[in-house]
């Protein structure tokens, strides 16, 4: 039987690669609707490609060119536009499976309605789960749907963890026998630079990632290293391990994905090549296993793997998030939106990189609300967040 697929940041990097992977498979999978934000003639092309019912876009104008640009082509996908469209894409399209790759908390108001509607949700969006982890996995299985990680390291947890391993941490025996969850990060383009060297990285250097080609948002979050903490979190809310459990571990290669620890002593992990289409193909098809078009892994020609504990003294966003993570509540939501606005002051070069941890932290220090039970109340603690982080921008 066919899933049906919406896809939300179908211009995305993440979104084409799950469109190359859908388009292997045109019997499986049926595109019913695309949301991009301003990328109109990618939008466009997919629509072409894929004919979906409903396309969504930003802004009014954007929505009638779409339009246009569609009925030369005799082509009826449905155009809409806007935040609320975002919505309708997910809950009105006919799709039975979301793929949440919109960058940024843009992405969450969509992600939980996919949630609650009962979709199997493919999150790659990160960030919506980091500002509302509760209250998403509370919507999760009040939908009675599924969450399954994208994130190459949280897919590959998600595949070493036993079987029957469930999100409801009131159903397990100890944990079935996790000691602790080990993501892989590569460090990033920065890893080795003398410190010195760090106050003058330009957005074109952070973005260069030596493993990934990833949207420029992530990329800055790797070099970071907040992108690791944000993993952190996500690994949290997915898991239900307490947060100790939970480790970070420098791998340059980035052919190991991520790690599962078991008390027997066994340690599981995934590798393969670093090509997101390998978890998005899981995802789409989980249990099932199907060609991603991904080269297959020679071991062979690996001359090394090597792991090291991170160094936090060059990773000041990482020992951030921790603290965040340990403060819970709205922390994390006041981490995520301010890291949000330092990284776009930092990609517009209006902040310098080592601003970046400068300005989150005071953020967090800033805004100590701490309910997030709703949905409005983390919406209204981001809003503040983003608004303390762009006053500090402006005063630097
Ligand atoms: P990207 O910047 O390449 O794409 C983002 C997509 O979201 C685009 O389609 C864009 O049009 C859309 N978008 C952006 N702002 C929007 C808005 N305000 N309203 C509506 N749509 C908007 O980003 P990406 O690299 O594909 O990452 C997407 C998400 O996946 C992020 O949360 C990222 O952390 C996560 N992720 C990405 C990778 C990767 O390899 N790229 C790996 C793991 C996780
Ligand atoms: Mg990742």
């Amino acid at each position: 039987m066919a899933r049906y697929i919406a896809i939300l940041g179908s211009t995305g990097s993440i979104g084409v690669n799950t469109l190359d992977v859908i388009r292997a498979h045109p019997d499986r999978f049926k595109v019913v609707a695309l949301t991009a934000g301003k990328q109109i003639d990618r939008l466009a092309e997919q629509c072409m490609e894929f004919k979906p019912a409903i396309a969504v876009v930003s802004e009014a104008d954007d929505a009638k060119r779409l339009e246009t640009l569609l009925r030369q082509k005799n082509i009826s996908t449905q155009v809409m536009y806007g935040p609320a469209s975002l919505v309708t894409a997910v809950t009105d399209s006919g799709c039975d499976t979301v793929m949440a790759a919109i960058v940024g908390a843009a992405g969450l108001v969509p992600a939980l309605a996919a949630a609650k509607a009962g979709k199997r949700v493919l999150l790659a969006n990160k960030e919506a789960l980091v500002m509302s982890g509760n209250l998403f996995m509370q919507a999760i299985s009040a939908g009675g749907g599924e969450l399954l990680p994208i994130d190459s390291e949280h897919n590959a947890i998600f595949q070493c963890l036993p079987n029957n391993f469930t999100q409801d941490s009131s159903l397990q025996n100890a944990y079935l026998g996790v000691e602790e969850l080990w993501l892989t990060a590569s460090g990033g383009p920065f890893r080795n630079t003398p410190l010195d060297q760090l106050a003058s990285i330009t957005p074109e250097q952070a973005c260069a990632h030596p493993n990934w080609v990833m949207g420029k948002k992530i990329s800055v979050d790797s070099a970071t290293m907040m992108n690791k903490g944000l993993e952190v979190i996500e690994a949290f809310w997915l898991f239900g391990l307490p947060l100790e459990k939970i480790k970070v571990l420098i791998h340059p290669q980035s052919v190991v994905h991520s790690m599962v620890r078991y008390r027997d002593g066994s340690v599981l992990a995934q590798l393969g090549q670093p090509d997101m289409r390998t978890p998005i193909a899981y995802g789409l098809a989980w249990p099932d296993r199907i060609a991603a078009g991904v080269a297959p892994l020679s071991l062979t020609q690996l001359t090394n793997l090597s792991f090291s504990e991170p160094d936090l003294s060059r990773f000041p966003c990482l020992s951030l998030a921790f603290a965040a993570a340990r403060s819970g509540g709205t922390a994390p939501t006041v981490l995520n939106a301010a890291n949000e606005i330092a990284v776009a002051a930092f990609l517009d070069e209006g902040l310098p990189y080592l601003q970046i941890p400068v300005v989150v932290e005071k953020v967090l220090n800033a805004i100590t609300e701490s309910n997030a039970d709703s949905l409005d109340a983390i919406l209204q603690v981001d809003a503040q967040a983003r608004a303390e982080a762009r006053d500090l921008i402006r005063a630097l």
